[in-house]
């Protein structure tokens, strides 16, 4: 199948070519129902009896994937080119050719509007400035998140520096690992234009932020993105509140005090665990009393996610030692609250925190954003109903975007 890699299909019309795929199914890749039956291939295939066998099929198929990653980008990049082309020809100002398109890309890869944001404008680099690291990928030899790590490392430069970096590291990535793609990408890059890699810097710096990822066992991950002064200093201050603390003979592990630190030291409480915070926990109220059917029917914590009954019971008991300041949302025997309808045509602060609390992320499908806005699925203007059944959240860039894309989101069924 690796020669499916060298598969030259083009925009518009012309087939998409294959030695091996002809001599497999007699056809040419013509199209999307050609793939289609090259995914039923690759899926019928039955494992190996030989251990060589299997080991040349692992190879074969990960050229595959590579192939399909190239192939995949050059398609984002016609799919861009030929809806600009469309709204040129509908009037659409400059400024705003292309408005929508990651949204499509990312439905179509069904991933968040943000990675299809992120799978566009990676596919216009590879595809347009970088050739030599275009080909490796489309014969098999790197993988897509390599030319990834490659098109983000020389986003600083100028198109003729990337270009130079392009042709000299492209020949090598069948031999690079992740992190010799990058520090090799970023040797070059800083060599050819110290100057990119200081406009950069201010870019980067540009983008701090404290970001919050579930872990599992009701366990978070808080982390910050900062420049690396801050991010080192961070730590040494962590590191030295533990030594001080463990030479006093603190019998916490040096990664536990380290913990408790950094969060009595950014909430200013002196104790960690007493931590003032307003939970909104919601839990079925048979859960709430331990009876019925759902008595063990999980939870959901804001801003984290579903969590054990138990747990969610133990968060809304507030005992004297652990100030916590509770609302607890009751929701139906399915996990949805209840619901709340207006006469006005905007939502009520309420209203907002409800949806906000129900449907916890971006109504996009894939997308995980925070919610920012609430929005009517039906327009006010078109006598949608301000009710909670008719209510979306949506992260900022899919509200933003909602305007130039058909509206795909749906209200929970009632
Ligand atoms: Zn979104």
């Amino acid at each position: 199948l690796s020669t499916v890699a060298a598969a030259s299909g083009n925009r518009r019309g012309r087939p998409l070519r294959s030695n091996v795929c002809s001599r497999l199914a007699g056809c040419a890749l013509r199209g999307s129902a050609d793939l289609g039956r090259l995914v039923e291939l690759v899926s019928a295939i039955r494992p190996a009896d030989a251990a060589d066998e299997a080991l040349a099929r692992i190879r074969r198929l990960e050229e595959l994937k590579a192939a399909a990653a190239a192939a995949q980008a050059r398609e984002m990049v016609a799919l861009d080119e030929i809806r600009r082309d469309e709204q040129q020809a509908a009037g659409v100002p400059k400024a705003r050719l292309g408005q929508g398109v990651a949204h499509e890309v990312a439905l179509a890869r069904r991933c968040s509007p943000f990675h299809g944001a992120r799978q566009l404008g990676w596919a216009k680099i590879l595809v347009r400035e970088l050739p030599a690291t275009f080909r490796a990928l489309q014969s098999g030899v790197t993988t897509e998140w390599r030319t990834m790590l490659v098109a983000r490392e020389t986003g600083g430069l100028s198109l003729e520096a990337r270009a130079e970096v392009d042709a000299r590291l492209g020949p090598l990535l069948g031999d690079l690992g992740d992190r010799a793609v990058r520090s090799e990408t970023r040797r070059l890059a800083y060599r050819l234009d110290p100057q990119g890699y200081v406009r950069r810097l201010s870019n980067a710096e540009a983008d701090r932020r404290v970001t919050l990822r579930p872990a599992p066992d009701a366990m978070v991950r808080l982390s910050a993105l900062m420049p690396v002064k801050q991010g080192v200093a961070t730590l040494a201050a962590l590191s030295r509140a533990a030594d001080s603390d463990k030479a006093s003979g603190d019998a916490r592990s040096r990664g536990q005090v380290m913990a408790d630190t950094l969060v009595e030291r950014v909430t200013g409480q002196s104790v960690a665990d007493h931590v003032p915070v307003l939970v909104n926990v919601i839990l079925t109220d048979q859960a709430l009393v331990r009876r019925g059917e759902l008595a063990d029917e999980p939870g959901e914590l804001d801003g984290y996610g579903p969590i054990p009954a138990a747990l969610a019971r133990r968060l809304g008991t507030p005992d004297d030692e652990v100030p916590v300041w509770l609302r607890r949302l009751y929701s139906d025997p399915a996990g949805r609250l209840v619901s709340m309808e207006s006469s006005r045509r905007c939502f009520t602060p309420a209203q907002r925190e409800f949806v906000r609390l129900r449907d916890q992320h971006c109504r996009t499908p894939y997308c995980d954003a925070p919610i920012r806005h609430v929005d009517h699925i039906l327009p006010a203007r078109r006598n949608g109903p301000t009710s909670l059944q008719n209510a979306a959240g949506l992260c900022e860039a899919c509200n933003y975007a909602k305007e130039v894309t058909p509206r795909r989101s749906r209200a929970p069924a009632a």
